[in-house]
């Protein structure tokens, strides 16, 4: 863990404060949004799904345990996950919607294509890492500790001076990209704990064997610009702004029948495609 010492002003604090991508994008869109999320127990982490641990499985396995390295790899790591797949289903949270068989047979489905584009692309080095914690602590001014997680999909070392950082895509959808700021606070982090920014950033799309993979432009202005939307984030966080921001973000949001400019702010819009009138609005009690 790297601590840093850093001057932003007199932000006096008492307390760890931790923030990922989710929950810096979550304040920058609506801080009372994020508010509500911090204290919200029922809300389900998917990364404890059965499918996204058996991705996890099927990575880990290929790149830490060698799979890689295989005469067969393919047919070595399908049996790999059938023998392993009773642990895993003991680990995890049911899937919305899917049985465990469909996953099942969607992940073994899916094992070909993903080796082959490991392979056609040489996306293997020495020391390639799966899932790799990028978190860093920050100590400002002895008083404001920030803790900034993280995670990567792929780090690939190739040398001292050549790293790739990835984040898996497996939308059927070619132009869907991984949320090009998310890859660039990764890139933010990997930066600070390695005291060196990665070569290459950008996704992999497990759907596009034959050209998987793409890359962000990476930039001094857009880590900083990450940086500065982070530290604005965490210092308002520790001076209690939380605002509400209505906005068309309101009409997905699962805390808007609880959040009375939300609802008010979703109702005027509906009242408004349906009346057609300008000056209809309500206030709220
Ligand atoms: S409903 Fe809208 S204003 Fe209320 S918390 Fe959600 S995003 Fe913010």
């Amino acid at each position: 863990m790297i601590l840093l010492t850093l001057d932003l002003g007199r932000i006096q604090m008492s307390h760890a404060l931790s923030l990922d991508y989710i929950k810096i994008k979550d304040y920058t869109i609506c801080p009372s949004r994020y508010k509500y999320s911090v204290s919200d127990k029922s809300h389900v982490d998917d990364k404890n799904t059965f499918y996204h641990n058996s991705m996890s499985f099927i990575y880990k396995s290929f790149y830490s345990s060698l799979v890689w390295s295989k005469n067969k790899p393919i047919e070595y790591l399908i049996d790999l996950y059938k023998k392993d797949v009773a642990n895993i289903i003991g680990m995890s949270i049911p899937d919305d919607n899917k049985s465990i068989n469909d996953v099942i047979n969607t992940i073994i489905n899916k094992i070909p294509i993903i080796i082959n584009s490991i392979k056609y692309n040489k996306l293997v080095s020495i020391n390639s890492l799966v899932d790799y914690d990028l978190s860093i602590d920050y100590i400002l001014k002895n008083e404001f500790h920030i803790k900034f997680s993280g995670n990567v999909d792929f780090v690939h070392n190739f040398s001292d001076r050549d790293t790739w950082i990835f984040s898996a895509e497996s939308s059927k959808r070619r132009d869907k990209v991984v949320d090009p700021d998310l890859l660039i606070y990764q890139a933010f982090l990997y930066s600070v704990k390695h005291k060196k920014p990665p070569s290459r950033v950008g996704s992999i799309h497990y759907s596009f064997p034959n050209n998987p993979t793409t890359y962000i432009e990476l930039s001094t202005d857009n880590i900083l610009g990450i940086i500065d939307k982070s530290y604005s984030v965490a210092r308002d966080i520790h001076l209690g702004k939380f605002p509400t921001r209505p906005s068309g973000h309101c009409f997905s949001c699962r805390y808007k029948k609880i959040c009375d400019d939300g609802s008010r702010f979703v109702f005027n819009k509906k009242a408004h495609s349906i009346f057609g009138d300008d000056d209809f609005s309500v206030d709220l009690l």
